[in-house]
């Protein structure tokens, strides 16, 4: 998969060197580049935000500069990316719509900064380069730029790009992947006393005594019973898509 990224800030993308993306880069599964916004300006300050037209607070990113960056990535590679705007105001961000980005040949990231990207950016991208557009969010809420959620939403949609994860078994059970929350993980040793202990009573933690007893099934069915009581717990919304799933009823009716 290709990815590029404009933005204003390139050293913010530093972290897509490290570990399993940095991995995935070196080992040719991901080809990604991060342009620089104001190598596209042409004045002494770079200048690449203006005040809004009819008033209000904060600033607008010019669509010259917009222009310019999108049209120098565009002649990269053949065929054309799908270009992603991060906005809050875009389509909620999800493991589902992850997984179908994953299938992409290339992506194209827009790093929005102030109030947000001259909304004709996004008709040149259209009509003028042939390109889809899409605004995807986060989250409900609102960051400073765009930066952050390409971070999270490249390392979301990398990591399922067949080879970069060694085990792909572990993307199948995760939270998210099939309607349920995961359950709680352990690791050694079975009996954990925290050292220095912390009052002079030290209290040990145990395992839960399932995941010790070799017995398959009644781990797979222990984990089962985390993932529903979990899901219920933390985010009874996803209830609804996971209605099909073995033993919701009797966990509602206990
Ligand atoms: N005025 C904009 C609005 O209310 O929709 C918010 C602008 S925000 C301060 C600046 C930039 O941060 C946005 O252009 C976008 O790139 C990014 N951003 C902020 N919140 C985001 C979110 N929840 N998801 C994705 N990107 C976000």
């Amino acid at each position: 998969m290709r990815i590029d990224v404009v933005t204003i800030f390139p050293e913010y993308l530093a972290p897509l060197d490290l570990s399993l993306i940095g991995k995935a880069r070196r080992d040719d599964l991901l080809d990604l580049a991060i342009h620089d916004l104001r190598q596209f300006t042409h004045d002494r300050h770079n200048t690449v935000d203006d005040t809004p037209y009819g008033g209000g607070a904060g600033m607008v990113m010019k669509p010259q500069p917009w222009a310019e960056a999108l049209t120098h990535v565009g002649g990269l590679a053949s065929g054309a990316p799908r270009l992603l705007v991060p906005a809050p105001s875009g389509r909620p961000f999800t493991q589902e719509y992850a997984r179908a980005l994953a299938e992409a040949e290339w992506l194209a990231f827009a790093c929005g900064r102030y109030e947000g990207i001259d909304e004709r950016v996004y008709a040149y991208a259209a009509d003028a380069l042939g390109w889809e557009v899409v605004p995807v969010s986060l989250g409900d809420y609102v960051l400073g730029g765009g930066e952050v959620a390409v971070l999270a939403m490249v390392e979301a949609i990398a990591r399922l790009i067949p080879g970069v994860v060694g085990n792909e078994e572990s993307l199948v059970e995760e939270s998210h992947e099939g309607g349920l929350l995961e359950y709680p993980v352990y690791t050694k040793p079975a009996t954990w006393l925290p050292q220095p202990p912390a009052a002079a009573a030290a209290t040990a933690y145990d395992v839960p005594a399932t995941l010790l007893s070799g017995n398959h099934k009644a781990i797979a069915d222990w984990r089962h019973q985390q993932r529903l009581e979990r899901t219920v717990a933390r985010r009874p919304d996803l209830l609804e898509a996971a209605a099909t799933v073995t033993g919701l009823e009797d966990l509602e009716g206990g």
